[in-house]
């Protein structure tokens, strides 16, 4: 059974086309500069790479060139579209009301548009990227799995804001928390490596990319998270603020004189790691520009690490104890240096690290001793393997 899993960005179209049957991927590609000059497809599959410069105005033309670049004779990877059994879509968005992946139907569109406001770059380009998979690929059912669903465990007093309840009524104003979907596989998967029951374990997850997020697992279900309204809440992030005192927002607008969108920009892409270091927002530059003696640098991937340090904290006293601390994304997975940052912080917990299989990269590995009262490990993430399996299951 073929699934094309596709994950539409503002201005970009990632996409898999897995076989079901192994649960492998058969090409993977990335159509980017949507509405921008110099957009383009790249693909890859066993056949090699194909890139492809291409004017790609909108997500429907953009959706049409990735048809014809999975069906090219030479880099593709099926002679026809009909091979395509369904479609799976990656939703930033859910709001309060998708609670599960669902098949797409013309109500659930409706009910997109209608909470398209919570995160309109990501939604709006998201239902045409659906409408367009509906005409273009008219046989195949489509599938939407959302980035908040398996949030939406996380108890009323744990995701709501101290605003005015009216304006909860009114705008839906409240923690949603986003990388759901990889939450749920990361800890899932964990709980299957240490061959124990996933609703028995206390977990905490920490997804960190250029987006990071921390999740804490109970029962299997998220009870509560990093990430709030928007994904700018939690941890500093590569390019995003994190938590900060909210008094900060109006203060910054008046002295600088910012509008809105100037201090939302402000916010999501010239804070977090890369304002604080003014180096870069990617950790590898970072590390290299710490170990050289660049103490703004230092700073950041310290105030990084000190941040996730007090969510474990947090969290496990939420959770009511923790038996297993799992690291993904970029970050999680790659620098050994920051997970042995974070472990250190945590030793007072009876953590205790095996610095040998920490000095590992981008694999399934435990992490902590044998007798550590808490379990460490590493396991990559797999979003799309997870949307392609609640698409095959939901068709
Ligand atoms: P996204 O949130 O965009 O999916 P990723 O999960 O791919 O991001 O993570 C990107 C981050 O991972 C970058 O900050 C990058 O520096 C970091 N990263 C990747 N490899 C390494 C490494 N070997 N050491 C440290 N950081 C790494």
């Amino acid at each position: 059974m073929l699934i094309l899993v596709v994950n539409s960005g503002s201005s970009s179209i990632k996409y898999k086309l897995m076989d079901m049957e192994r649960e492998t991927v058969l090409l993977s590609g990335l159509a980017e500069r949507i509405g921008l000059h110099g957009s383009k497809v790249k693909q890859t599959s066993d056949t090699g790479e194909l890139v492809l410069e291409q004017d790609l105005p909108d997500h429907k033309v953009a959706m049409e060139i990735v048809l014809r670049c999975i069906t090219d004779p030479q880099y593709g990877a099926i002679n026809d579209v009909s091979s395509i059994k369904a479609v799976g879509h990656r939703i930033v968005h859910g709001g309060e009301n998708f609670k599960k992946s669902m098949v797409v139907t013309d109500e659930l569109i409706q009910g997109l548009e209608e909470i398209a406001d919570l995160a309109p770059l990501h939604t709006i380009p998201h239902i045409v990227t659906i409408k367009s998979c509906r005409e273009l690929i008219s046989h195949a059912p489509q599938v939407t799995v959302f980035d908040t669903a398996f949030h939406q465990t996380i108890p009323k007093y744990a995701h709501m804001y101290g605003v005015p309840y009216e304006l909860y009524q009114k705008y839906k104003i409240r923690r949603y928390g986003f990388h759901g979907t990889s939450h749920k596989y990361v800890s899932g998967r964990a709980a299957e490596i240490l061959g124990k029951p996933l609703n028995e374990l206390k977990i905490v997850v920490c997804h960190l990319g250029n987006g990071s997020s921390i999740t804490a697992v109970g029962n299997g279900a998220s009870i509560d998270t990093s990430m709030g309204f928007t994904p700018l809440a939690g941890l500093p992030m590569g390019s995003r603020t994190g938590d900060m005192d909210p008094a900060v927002v109006p203060f910054i607008m008046e002295k600088e004189n910012l509008n809105v969108n100037e201090i939302n920009d402000l916010m999501n892409k010239k804070s977090g790691v890369l304002g604080v270091s003014g180096v870069s927002s990617d950790f590898r530059d970072l590390e290299e520009a710490a170990e050289k003696g660049h103490e703004r640098a230092e700073l950041a991937l310290s105030m990084f690490a000190y941040s996730i340090i007090k969510y474990v904290g947090a969290y496990t006293a939420a959770l009511g104890g923790l038996d297993l601390l799992v690291f993904t994304g970029g970050i999680g997975e790659n620098s050994k240096d920051m997970r042995a940052r974070v472990l250190k912080g945590l030793a007072y917990t009876g953590l205790e690290v095996d610095e040998e299989n920490n000095n590992t990269r981008g694999k399934e590995i435990i992490i902590s001793k044998p007798g550590s009262k808490i379990t460490a490990m590493v396991v990559p993430t797999n979003e799309e393997l997870m949307i392609a399996r609640e698409t095959k299951a939901l068709v």
